[in-house]
Formats: structure tokens, sequence, C-alpha cells
């Protein structure tokens, strides 16, 4: 077939996609991440290209306007923003689903010309803690292996994943592993029984919020069975609060023995753990131990962060995070911020970091935004306490979306709309989890008057008067850029740097094969990393918001295998939607309500009315909800009403894993 090389817009393993105009899709073998293997959702891709609901032309106040009055609108909203409140009254909210090109677009807007560091990505709720913990071990957000790792280790231990269901390729290269090598062991450290735990040696039911208490444990043992290391910070970290596991014993010392014991081992942790108000300290508690054990680096060993979304990791590299600047350049570092703002020719760099998903939503609310733009996401379903988020939302006197789709429940609440490209029409890069640049090009004609999120930046930018920073004639000038940024005010310990793909053609950026980073010389690609690091002290914490008596359960949020994110785009597939066809309360039988019944889950934020499902997989005392349904499909199955907004003091990523809850039969 004549089919397009791209790669899959769902999840951070980041496959390759060969695909047709007309829909055909089968994975492609030439992709290292996926060798051709994809999941039911990626299969599922073409089913998703006709997508009802289309937003296709601009929008204003609800009538249908001309991209230049739209455009003009957003400008106008944006100056009357900056006039009443100054840079720290406009946000932008965007999304692990824009390529690098529009991500980088959007920051350089934010941070080099509106001046304001307010500008977070719907990654907070994802991996922001893996971030952190990052740059707290290693001085930078880096991930040191490849996923080659997970089949060369002796033992993988999963923290807080349900990879069978999340990262389901990245699952079958590791279940192909272990059949061909049956001695390689598998715990999964999960409050829940999931389908991940079916090709597991060991399963650790930890309680939700345990896991900073399992490593610490962990580092002890180590410690005690003669690991030693010359990073500073051990003594701080072996003298941290250690915590209660509540593990079974011997599960726990048979545990503590597979690990110390095996040197190719590899700890990969996801939400489960990143969802947290004890987040980031988990992320190093893990770290801690491979750097004890000396695992970090070497084929089959290391700590690794998986992400959720498909280009978590590109935001990361643009700075699209609030507390980050682009090209992992670093605000307390002077010098990097005046090489920044003098190779943007910046107005108005941002003077520091700004409002992390959860505040700026906040801060919104008390009437201190007064312009805010939404890319690619839905933040009036997918954030905690969502009715407040909502009540935010309303009160904007600018609110911006753009996006693919008009049937959002962000959209409907929206001043100006604007009709972004989706996939198979938009064309840029992503990069996945083990650092991996992929080309997503379009192969489908560019529906409506729908546009790259970049040219829509780009657009306002002209109309602020920034039009020659922003003169991009497509994605390749862009990625140029960033490539550039990424060698600029370098110190010897920075490793993230692309600047050897600064000078690609347009041809050589159209055909750019899988490449890793970092990339500092033409031609050189990255492989493991093994970075100077440090121990960070994770003294044991409990959860935000304790059970009691009027709410005694613990609630988690999570994904489905066929689902993604709020259901734009999987909703609407059938087959996908015949997987899990309702949205559920999973609860240990003992106590439940009867199967199949209508239950209330209460919060002190909020509520849902869900139906019951029993599982004994379900740790008694926990209840586990699907975070993808909305009132488009489901009212009032909204779990985000219900879920606290409580967030880890270090990342600001919210603890959407541990809501205390009371179930009521309806
Ligand atoms: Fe897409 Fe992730 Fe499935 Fe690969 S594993 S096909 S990237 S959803």
């Amino acid at each position: 077939m004549n089919a397009v090389r791209t790669t899959c817009p769902y999840c951070g393993v980041g496959c390759g996609v060969l695909a047709t105009p007309e829909g055909a899709v089968r994975g492609d073998p030439a992709h290292p991440a996926n060798q051709g293997r994809l999941c039911s959702k990626g299969t599922a891709l073409g089913e998703t290209l006709d997508l009802p609901g289309r937003l296709l032309h601009p929008e204003v106040d609800g009538k249908r306007a001309s991209w230049d009055a739209a455009l003009d609108a957003v400008a106008e909203g944006f100056r009357r923003a900056l006039a009443e409140h100054g840079p720290e009254g406009i946000a932008l909210y965007v999304s692990g689903q824009l390529l690098t090109e529009d991500y980088y677009a959007a920051n350089k807007l934010a941070k080099g010309f509106l001046g304001t560091g307010n500008i977070d990505s719907n990654s907070r709720l994802c991996m922001a803690s893996a971030v952190a913990g990052h740059r707290r071990a290693f001085g930078e957000d880096l991930v040191p292996g490849v996923y080659e790792d997970l089949e060369l280790a002796d033992l993988v231990v999963l923290v807080g994943s349900n990879l069978a269901w999340c990262h389901p390729v990245l699952f079958q290269r590791l279940m192909a592993a272990k059949a061909a090598r049956p001695a390689m062991r598998i715990v999964v450290v999960d409050p829940r029984r999931t389908a991940t735990c079916e090709g597991a040696d060991l399963h650790l039911p930890i309680a939700p919020g345990g896991d900073v208490a399992l490593f610490n444990a962990l580092l002890r043992h180590l410690h005690a069975r003669g690991h030693r290391s010359d990073a500073p910070g051990l003594d701080a970290a072996l003298a941290a609060a250690p915590g209660e596991t509540g593990l079974d014993p011997v599960a726990l010392a048979t545990f503590l023995d597979w690990f110390a014991g095996t040197p190719r081992t590899v700890t990969l942790f996801s939400q489960g753990a990143n969802q947290s108000s004890a987040g980031t300290d988990k992320a190093n508690a893990i770290i801690n131990c491979h750097l004890l054990s000396g695992r970090i680096g070497l084929p089959g060993a290391g700590p690794f962060s998986i992400t959720g979304q498909p280009n978590a990791m590109g935001g990361r590299e643009v700075g699209a995070l609030a507390n980050m600047l682009a090209g992992h350049l670093d605000w307390s570092r002077p010098e990097e911020v005046a090489a920044l703002r003098e190779f943007w020719s910046a107005p108005a760099i941002a003077p520091g970091p700004g409002l992390k998903a959860v505040d700026l939503f906040r801060v919104a609310a008390e009437g201190r935004i007064g312009a805010l733009w939404v890319m690619a996401t839905n933040p009036a379903v997918s954030m905690p306490d969502v009715d407040s988020v909502r009540a935010a939302l309303r009160r904007l006197p600018c609110l911006v979306a753009s996006d693919v789709t008009r049937e959002s429940d962000t959209m409907d609440l929206a001043r100006i709309r604007l009709p972004a490209l989706g996939w198979g029409e938009k064309d840029g890069t992503v990069t996945n989890s083990e650092r991996v640049i992929s080309r997503q090009r379009g192969f489908r004609p560019w529906p409506g008057e729908a546009r790259p999120d970049w040219w829509i930046v780009s657009q306002v930018a002209r109309r602020l008067g920034w039009g020659d920073s922003f003169a991009w004639a497509g994605p390749a000038d862009i990625f140029r850029e960033h490539a550039a940024v990424t060698g600029l005010a370098r110190p010897a310990e920075r490793v993230f740097d692309i600047s050897g793909l600064a000078g690609l053609s347009d041809a050589e950026y159209a055909a750019l094969a899988p490449t890793r980073w970092p990339v500092a010389r033409r031609g050189a690609q990255g492989g493991r990393l093994a970075p100077a690091a440090r121990f960070v002290a994770t003294p044991f914490r409990p959860p935000a918001h304790e059970i009691s008596t009027d709410y005694p359960l613990r609630l988690l949020t999570g994904r489905l295998r066929d689902q993604w994110h709020t259901m734009t785009r999987t909703g609407p597939v059938p087959r996908l939607m015949a997987h899990w066809p309702e949205p559920t309360v999973t609860l240990h039988p003992e106590g439940a309500p009867p199967e199949g019944s209508l239950a209330r889950i209460e919060s002190r934020w909020g509520q849902a009315v869900l139906r019951v499902r029993h599982d004994p997989g379900q740790a008694p005392g926990t209840g586990f909800v699907p975070m993808h349904w909305t009132d488009r499909f489901a009212p009032p199955a909204r779990v985000n009403a219900a879920v606290n907004p409580a967030v880890d003091p270090v990342s600001g990523q919210p603890e959407l894993k541990h809501t205390p809850v009371r179930v009521t039969p309806v």
C-alpha cells in the first residue's frame, strides 16, 4: 500500500505507524519502539479519521467567524488582560497531544513575548512528579534508559503501572522477552490486581501512597547488604522516616531479596506513582535504590519513567511546563535566561516560573486571569475538583479553545473557538518515553478551515506586533529553531542537546528517521545515559487527605485499555467502546453494593453515579473508577467532580490516586 510513515497519537510508547489516506493502518516494522506491533487503540486509528463533531470554522461568541476576525478577537482579549492584570493575568493551558513544533510556538509566545510563565500542560496531571524527581536527582529531566532495557533485565519492577492496558506494546515486548527467558522476573507494585499482574511473578498490593515506604525499606536493605555509593546525600536518604508498607512480610522480603540479588533490574514507574501528593518523593525513592545499587545507565538496568501521552516528552523539551524554560534551560542560571532572551530577541522574558495547572485554575476562579487559551485538551473534564474548574472557566472574560473537535466540555464554555488540525493532517515531531524523536506526518487534506496549532499561535503573535519572530514557513523552520535553543549557553553537565539537528534541510526534516537524543553532532545519536546524580531524602508522608468515618474508602482513578483521555477521539468508535461500555466503580465484593447496581460516589468535593462492578483483585477499602467519562456520554458520571485537588508540593501534580469517598446505593 502507498503508506505514509507516522506515529500513533495515543500513548508515550510512541509506536511507528504506516497509514494511508483511506484509513488503512498497520505497525511500522522499521520503528524502534514497536517493530511492527500495534495495540487495540493503534489498530483502530483508521476508524477515528472522520470524527463526528469536527470543529471546521472559527467561532466567536457562538457565531461562525472568519480567521481574521477570530484571531483579532484573541489578540484583543490578550491585550485587555495585559492592560488589566499584567502578564500574570494571561495563561495558556496546553497538551501532550500537541506536536513539538506547536508546543515550542506556544511556549515562545508565553515565556518570551507575553512575559508570563503561565503556560502549563496537561502533562502536569501525568508525569510532572517524574520530571521533578529527575531534576532533583540528575539536575535535569532525563530518562536514563531505553525500552530494550526491559527486554534485557532479569528483574522488571512495575510501580503504579498497568502496562498491559496503558502502554500495551511495551507490555507485549516485555511478555515476549519473558517467554524467551522464563527466568526473568516481573514484580507489580499496585493496589489493584490489574491485567498486568497476569504476567507477573509477584504482585505487591501496596496501599495507595505506600510506595515511598517500600523503596525506603529497599534502600536500607541494599545498604545492609553492603551496597555503597559516593554520590552525595546518601546518609540523609538512609535516615529519612521509612514509613510502613503494610505488605505481607514474606512478600516484602521476597521483593527485597530479588532486587538486591539481581544486577540487571529495571524499575518502571508511571501514573500510579506520579499522581500523588508524594509523587516526586516516590520517583526519588526509586532512583535512590538504583543509585545505591549502581543500576543505572547499563544494559537492562535503570529507573524508567514512562509518560502517558504521545508527546509529553516533547513538551518537557520545549519547556511547556510552567516551571521549565525552553530546551532544558534553567531560570536559576541567569546566563541561560540571557542567552534565550537574546536568541529569541524576546521583549518580555517571563521573570520566573508560572502557575501550575491546579493553581492556575484556582487563580482563574478568583478572577485574576483575564485571558486563557486552552489548546488540545479538556480541563472541564480532566481536572480534579472539576466543578470548581468549570466555574473558573465560566468566569474568564476571554476563554479561547483550539482543538480538533467542537464536541468537548471545554469548547462549550469557550468564547473563541479555533479549529485545529488532527492526527493524519498535522505535521511535525514527537518524542517518546525513551527519548526518540519521530516524525508525525500528515496524509489527509486539511478539513474545512482547520489550521496547524503553530500557525494559529504565529498569527496571534503577528497581531500583537511580534510577527517577525514567528515568521515560520512550516514546522521544519520551528524544529530547527528549537534544536538551536538546545545548544545555547550549554554547561558541560547538561545532556539534552539536539543542536546537531539544527541544520537539517527541509528535505532532511521531511525524511527524518526516529532519532534518540542527545544529538550534539550530525550523525551522532544518544543511547543509555549514566548522569551524575545525588540521593534525595524521601521521608514517608501519608496522602494529603486521610480516610475518615464519613469517607472511609480510598478512590483511585485511571485508564481503560481502549479509551483515551476524555473520549473525544475513542468514544465514537464502537469496537473500542465495546471493551468497557459504561462508567463503573470497581469494588472488592466484600461489603460492596450488589454488582450491577448503581452507586453514588461522594467526597467532600463532589459526586458521581456509577455502575458497581465487583473484583476480588481490588484491595478491600479501595475503589477504582475510569477517568474517561464525561456528561456527554453518561451523566452524571464525571468522576473528577469527586476527586480531590491536593497536589505534590514539589511537582504540583494532583493526587488522582487517593481521594477519601463513601459509596452509597442509589
Ligand atoms: Fe499507540 Fe501506545 Fe498502542 Fe503504541 S502502545 S499503538 S503508541 S496506544
